[in-house]
């Protein structure tokens, strides 16, 4: 598309002057959304990324509603006999009704805004607040004790269609259908009259922006508040003062963004949020919405049509200033509203609607929340495991004693209920019960008789059981969701177990209700009813697998090519952007998650650093001080020989690196391996322990394993101990960089593992770390049943498409590999001034291809050493040079 030149200076409205790598960003950005494209933008940790995404898409944002406005107004025609004065005379009747529209919004916005001002300003003087609305606190939501209300209704549906879910009707919008359809062709904002005809809603061109966790949007959101852009559509200069307020209108916008989460999230009734998981806390909010539930049991925060004005009210506040998750829950206690539901009154009018991954990219997420993506733009931040978040979402297993338990809890419910079963209802929950003990058999089976770890699982030795394979999976599936068996079967058990508490000891009850339901959790057979779907639909992108640890045998059902879930997001879209800070290799996203796209509608973008080349220095580590090669393939890993000179090269090259240095092994059993052997065996030439020589050097921190990644406020802490709350950060982390700090100018040493606790997420700024070593590749391990399937489906679509089919899996299988490397390499550099050597112990790093799937920017400080006599004389320039 050719552009005129005065547009590559484009204004951004960067809250500070940005550097030249973010203005490739930006514009690339505003092009590829312009363009309709799919944009795949590396951009590493530290360059301001947010900031880029922010202002790139949002000015193509604001500049899109300008031109739409001005297309609008240019396609209001009169009669060809009317003068040209009557055609101007329309176009500005128009022009000025569209502006009072968004006038009157912004207005009442404002007003908000200045209110909530006011009563902050009050309680910081110390003033009393105003009263909050009562909440009500009795939620329990508890049903009566009365066994009838667990029967099953009556169910007599043969049809072979699911109901489909309500489709939101528009209210009369009091334009013209001709004018509705033009304005909402071009994009501009339809608007709609709610039934009282006293709210307008707006439906704005939007951006969604997706990050993997809340607390990622959270930053982000802090972000946006840090941008100011003037309105899409600068106010009539005749009448830029407000009628109510009397006031100017500002010559700025405030974006109207939203965040949007989970019921999880979001839930404000006590009695179901303490429930704890996502799956219980839905399954209880829905079941108290069931007709038939009784007033006082219902939750009083759902909004109902006598609580619209509540609910346009949150809308108001919630678009009145940027807020993250936490606000909109406080928001919807203050009101008295469920912000859950109260929540998608704001998506319309919204600018810019932020969400965590699951409800983007699950279509019954954005089924429920009513979240039509059609035309607008998607941001998808930290992208760098998009391919493998998809593959995680669409994926699900379920254990051997799940499986025993819900047949369990079925039993227990029929030796009540049987008599009472009629009809369609006998023949579903019978067909439940087979089903379930086909694959209960297959499981024992499995347990008992094969030798195998793990394997692949044929969907027919599934059904094998007793007229199971008469079944018809999709009608049972709709029987099992509209019958709310699950439901009805956990409350019966939950009724029974408590009934039992009653009895004294002596009285015996029924020892076999005692069915270990998890205490908070969500009914068992939910989850088998997920399973179900698997099964239902096992589309030949997925596979079953069988898989047995100390924990039992599971079954698993598992998606292999992402390819088509996220289709249906790129085809609604206007233009779909995966960003990150190491997106490479890039190769991976055009051939596996984008294969049906023409290439010349995929946009690449890989950004420098914000650093000069010069304060990096990165070198393949080939041979140790005994001259072997490095090399920690599977089979030669564990050569004792290798692991000494490993431990000899890491204690060379933390004397000539200054403070922090941080190791990645590829896994913690090879950690462990070759921590043992350092304890063992001794430096070369002295008489103490490798381990101990190297801890005189610098003291040895080890990852947690198995912790849950440190919280953002901890990371961030981890750059600046000095607002660090204890409470939150990770003490292993804590201790590493008080170490640095306080420790004579030793440093510290951090021995992690690549994929682990420490590999994402946090950031080893200036001397927590000025080295990074990656020990080895960590190649997945292709015996296992899942990559197996994997490589073999590559294999064979390539095949089919006219490729060389193992040389795609091949480049597939390194990709993975370098993914995980990058990520870890990636966290050395945090800003401008930042410096860092990063060493790359195995002798694959010295291979052309190896090296090709580097970021750019490191590629760019890449020295090929041949000895470590070198490797070590090239630290000692790099670090020379930055001590002067
Ligand atoms: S309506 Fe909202 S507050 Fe009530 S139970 Fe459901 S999610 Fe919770």
């Amino acid at each position: 598309m050719n552009r005129p030149a005065a547009e590559k200076e484009k204004d951004f409205h960067h809250p500070y002057e940005p550097y030249d790598i973010q203005k490739k960003f930006m514009n690339a950005l505003y092009e590829c959304i312009e363009d309709g494209k799919v944009g795949i933008f590396e951009s590493p940790t530290g360059t301001g990324k947010s900031l880029s995404l922010i202002c790139g898409s949002l000015t193509w944002l604001r500049d899109h509603k300008r031109r739409t406005f001005d297309e609008v107004l240019a396609a209001v025609t009169v009669d060809g006999s009317e003068p040209e004065w009557m055609l101007e005379h329309e176009r500005k009747e128009k022009k000025q009704a569209l502006l009072s529209q968004r006038a009157d919004f912004e207005s009442r916005l404002a007003k908000i805004r200045a209110k909530e001002k006011m009563i902050r300003e009050r309680f910081e003087k110390g003033e009393p607040q105003y009263k909050r609305q009562k909440m009500t606190t009795d939620q329990n939501g508890e049903d009566d004790a009365d066994e009838a209300r667990f029967v099953l209704d009556d169910y007599e549906s043969e049809g072979d269609t699911f109901v489909k879910s309500r489709v939101r009707t528009s209210a009369d919008s009091g334009l013209s259908m001709e004018t509705q359809l033009l304005m909402e062709e071009l994009g501009l904002p339809t608007r709609q009259i709610s039934a009282e005809g006293e709210e307008e809603i707006f439906d704005e061109m939007k951006i969604f922006y997706c990050s993997r966790t809340h607390s990622q949007l959270t930053q982000f959101a802090n972000e946006l508040r840090r941008v100011k852009m003037p309105p899409a559509i600068a106010p009539d200069p005749l009448n830029r003062k407000n009628s109510d307020t009397d006031v100017e209108v500002d010559l700025e916008e405030e974006f109207k963004h939203l965040t949007l989460g989970s019921r999880k999230n979001l839930c404000i009734n006590p009695k179901v949020n303490k429930l704890g998981s996502a799956t219980a806390i839905n399954e209880r909010c829905l079941e108290l919405q069931q007709p038939g539930t009784s007033v006082d049991c219902k939750c009083s925060y759902l909004p109902t049509k006598q609580t619209e004005a509540v609910v346009n009210n949150f809308r108001d506040h919630a678009l009145s200033r940027i807020q993250d998750i936490e606000d909109l829950g406080k928001l919807g206690r203050k009101l008295g509203i469920c912000p859950y539901y109260a929540s998608r009154s704001a998506i319309r009018p919204c600018e810019i609607v932020t969400l965590p991954y699951p409800l983007l990219l699950q279509k019954s997420a954005r089924e429920a929340l009513e979240l039509s993506l059609k035309g607008h733009v998607i941001i998808i931040d930290e992208a760098h495991n998009l391919m493998d978040a998809i593959a995680g979402i669409h994926s699900i297993s379920v254990s051997l004693a799940q499986l025993q338990r819900s047949r369990a809890q079925l039993g227990v419910y029929l030796q009540k209920f049987r008599n009472k079963l009629k009809g369609k209802n006998r023949v579903y929950v019978t067909q439940t019960v087979r089903l379930l003990d086909s694959l209960t058999g297959y499981l024992q089976s499995k347990n008992a008789n094969s030798k195998d770890a793990e394997g692949l699982v044929q969907i027919g030795d599934l059904m094998a059981g007793k007229g199971v394979d008469q079944i018809n999976l999709f009608k049972l599936a709709r029987y099992l969701q509209d019958s709310k068996l699950a439901r009805k079967v956990d409350g019966y058990i939950i009724h029974t177990e408590q009934e039992q508490v009653k009895l004294p000891r002596s009285s015996g009850g029924n020892s076999t209700v005692s069915l270990n339901r998890p205490k908070e959790g969500a009914p068992v057979l939910t989850h088998i009813q997920s399973f179900l779907l698997a099964l239902m639909n096992p589309s030949a992108e997925g596979r079953f697998f069988y898989s047995k640890d100390e924990g039992g045998i599971v079954l698993k059902y598992m998606l292999l090519d992402p390819t088509f879930h996220f289709k249906e997001v790129v085809e609604e879209a206007r233009a779909v952007i995966l960003a990150g800070g190491t997106m490479s290799p890039m190769s991976d996203y055009e051939q596996h998650l984008f294969p049906y796209l023409d290439p010349s509608c995929i946009t690449t973008v890989s950004c420098g650093h914000v650093i000069p080349p010069s304060n990096l220095v990165a070198m393949p580590v080939i041979r140790g001080l005994s001259g072997t090669e490095f090399d920690f393939t599977f089979e030669k890993r564990n050569s004792e020989s290798m692991i000494q000179d490993l431990g000899n090269a890491i204690l060379t090259f933390i004397q000539h690196i200054p403070d922090g240095v941080v190791v990645f092994f590829p896994s913690y059993p090879y950690l462990d391996t070759c921590l043992a052997a350092w304890k063992r065996l001794n430096h070369s030439a002295k008489p103490i322990s490798l381990w101990d020589n190297i801890n005189a050097i610098k003291p040895i921190f080890l990852e947690q394993r198995g912790q849950p990644k440190p919280s953002s406020s901890a990371i961030n802490s981890i750059g600046n101990l000095a607002t660090a709350s204890s409470s939150v950060v990770d003490s292993v982390l804590t201790a590493y960089s008080a170490a640095i700090t306080t420790g004579n100018g030793r440093g510290a040493l951090l021995l992690a593992v690549i994929g682990g606790t420490l590999s994402e997420g946090i950031n080893f700024s200036d001397s927590l770390g000025r080295g990074v070593i990656v020990v080895g590749l960590p190649f997945p391990n292709l015996h296992a049943a899942e990559w197996k399937a994997k490589m073999q489906y590559i294999t064979s679509k390539a095949t089919r498409g006219g490729k060389d089919g193992k040389a795609t899996a091949r480049d597939f299988y390194e990709n993975a590999c370098m993914r995980a490397v990058n990520q870890c390499i990636g966290r050395a550099i945090r800003h401008r001034g930042d410096y860092a050597a990063i060493l790359m112990v195995d002798r694959r790093y010295g291979s052309q291809r190896i090296q090709a799937k580097l970021p750019d920017w490191i590629r760019g400080s890449l020295r090929n050493d041949a000895s470590l006599r070198e490797v070590v004389s090239g630290l000692n320039d790099f670090f020379e040079t930055k001590k002067q």
